[in-house]
């Protein structure tokens, strides 16, 4: 089951929904919008095409122009123009409003403009700081010495903005402060630091600067890395912008910005450990990867990743720390419903050591990752299967059943059970036993499958009924004839007859929440023309399904009338009963 972030449940989009939201949508279309980001294909008054957001072969995702929303029928997922946007750049409502309200050309008037002007301002500021490292690095031959001397190219460094911090205390800050930059706003942007003395000092001094692009492309942060000639040992060798209101790094993945569309194509990414492997990788051919950024991997990266991925191959330093920091990853990637594999360089450190020296190498190893379970056999297992015969062996053996007792599919599960038995001799019966009693052993660990949000986020189930009547109403839609309810108008319920009243009268929208989701359901269902003989079938199904309900009702009825003794109520029951129709093509309430 996907993850869906809470943003999509109705009630949020209703909260938004406001006078400028209105104007935005009027003036952007939804169609040329979302024709930025996929293919769409008309399909009657609406639109179709593959969703961006779960993987299909064949388009349920529907955009209608008339109700400038979209919905997929096959994830459930839908909304206007903003939702989109937040879902698919991964961004909070504030900045999808900002990206709209410039594409649209319309002015924001906030409720907090305060806390709008400082994000604005921490953007500027880090992109004139950008400009600034960037200005330095060219007149640095120290700096440049440095990435070239690492294998980075120039057109690299150009392309993710490379720069250099001077090694002096206070060079960035003076020159913010000859602009008139106020010192408060510095220290808040996390380009400089007040020393115990209070006086200001550049964060970032003798480094070269990574800037770190949100998922939009605009710099937020930067990660700076100490020239090693400078390194007295008493800083960190990489250092990072602090979190602030745009830079949250448990969100942000380094480089994603420029890989996301090859990991879209690619339904695979590749995950490394910082921004030298990322860039050297990028650099060797490998565009579909990304780094996590001064942070461990998190459960919101792997969020993020989904919507583009079902594959993440981790790519982690050739050493211990390396290889603990992939279990962790897999573990979490594979909670979050990825098939993950494990890339491993042979004869070089990390993907930066092994690009420098043949990139070749690079996109051959990342190609030959192989699958976490692989992983675990070759690091837990010992080459000779008689060494399991003693405690030590035992202990080995279950460190990998109990990695492989909670791979999510039963038929991989199988697989891999039976391919341990094969290495190890030992029979899958026997395997199947020793895994139950460390399921037993060890209760399971909910927090690493994103804490309890996701219990409420399952969606709420539609009886068959409804589903059947939604159908019937997008079929008289797309025929624009609704004589197909002439004869079955009993069976509605009381919204859906205002629902047929509203689509009979030429409307596609009702002021009432309830009533207006189900229509925007509707009117982007009716894409395609019904025909008769699937019309005649969904009459039947109503008749069939009405019948079921009304069998309930009555058995729990003559229960219930059993129960109290009421012998009228009994007979009465029992004789609707005996005459309900059987519902196999037996028409005769429909007429
Ligand atoms: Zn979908």
């Amino acid at each position: 089951m996907r993850h869906l972030p809470p943003f999509v449940r109705g009630h949020i989009i209703e909260a938004m929904s406001s006078p400028t939201t209105e104007l935005i949508k009027n003036k952007l279309d939804i169609v040329e919008f979302l024709r930025g980001y996929m293919v769409l294909t008309p399909a009657g008054k609406n639109f179709k095409g593959l969703c961006p957001f779960h993987h299909e072969k064949s388009p349920s995702f529907m955009v209608s122009p008339e109700r400038q929303s979209w919905k997929c029928f096959g994830c459930g997922l839908g909304g206007d123009i903003f939702t989109f946007l937040m879902r698919h750049e991964n961004i909070e409502f504030g900045e999808a409003m900002r990206a709209l309200a410039e594409k649209a050309g319309v002015e924001l008037k906030h409720e907090n403009p305060a806390e709008y002007k400082f994000s604005g301002l921490l953007y500027d500021l880090n992109e004139t700081a950008k400009k600034f490292f960037q200005k330095a690095f060219a007149a640095a031959p120290i700096a440049q010495k440095y990435c070239a001397d690492r294998g980075l190219k120039k057109e690299i460094i150009e392309e993710f903005e490379i720069g250099w911090a001077p090694n002096e205390p206070e060079g960035l800050s003076m020159f913010f402060l000859n602009m008139g930059t106020a010192p408060q706003d510095l220290l808040q942007a996390g380009l400089a630091i007040k020393t115990e003395r209070g006086l200001m000092l550049d964060r970032f001094r003798g480094r070269i600067m990574f800037p770190i692009h949100n998922h939009m492309g605009k710099v937020v942060g930067f990660t700076g890395r100490i020239l090693p000639q400078l390194d007295r040992g008493d800083m960190g060798k990489y250092i990072n912008s602090p979190e602030t209101p745009i830079f949250q790094k448990s969100k942000l993945l380094y480089g994603f910005w420029k890989s996301k569309d090859a990991i879209r194509e690619k339904k695979s990414a590749v995950l490394v450990e910082g921004q030298m492997d990322f860039l050297m990788s990028y650099q060797s051919g490998v565009k579909n990867v990304i780094a996590s950024s001064g942070t461990a991997l998190t459960a919101d990266h792997l969020r993020t990743l989904h919507r583009f991925a079902e594959e993440l191959v981790l790519s982690f330093d050739n050493d211990t720390a390396g290889s603990d920091a992939a279990e962790r990853a897999i573990a979490l990637a594979e909670a979050n419903d990825f098939s993950v594999k494990v890339a491993t360089f042979v004869d070089f450190k990390d993907a930066a050591d092994a690009a420098q020296a043949d990139p070749e190498n690079v996109l051959k190893t990342f190609a030959a990752a192989i699958p976490a379970p692989e992983f675990y056999f070759r690091k837990y297992l010992p080459t000779d299967t008689a060494a399991l015969s003693d405690r030590e062996g035992l202990l080995k053996l279950r460190a990998v059943l109990e990695k492989l007792k909670d791979i999510a599919s039963p038929v991989e599960r199988d697989f891999w059970m039976k391919e341990l038995s094969r290495r190890t001799g030992v029979g899958v019966k026997v395997l199947e036993e020793e895994a139950e009693e460390i399921s037993v052993a060890t209760a399971p660990d909910y927090s690493k499958r994103g804490g309890q949000a996701e219990v409420s986020e399952k969606p709420k189930p539609v009886a068959r009924r409804d589903l059947i009547i939604e159908r019937m109403f997008a079929a008289a839609l797309s025929k624009n004839d609704f004589g197909i309810f002439d004869d079955c108008e009993d069976y509605l319920a009381p919204p859906q007859k205002e629902i047929l009243e509203i689509l009979k009268s030429g409307a596609r929208k009702s002021d009432d929440p309830a009533l207006d989701e189900t229509i925007g359901t509707i009117v982007l269902r009716a894409s395609n023309e019904s025909s008769d003989a699937e019309i005649k079938t969904l009459k039947t199904e109503l008749m069939k399904e009405y019948i079921k309900e009304r069998r309930n009702i009555l058995k729990l009825a003559v229960r219930n009338a059993e129960a109290s003794g009421n012998d009228a109520e009994l007979k009465a029951a029992l004789e609707e009963l005996k005459n309900l129709p059987t519902g196999n093509g037996d028409e005769r309430l429909l007429v």
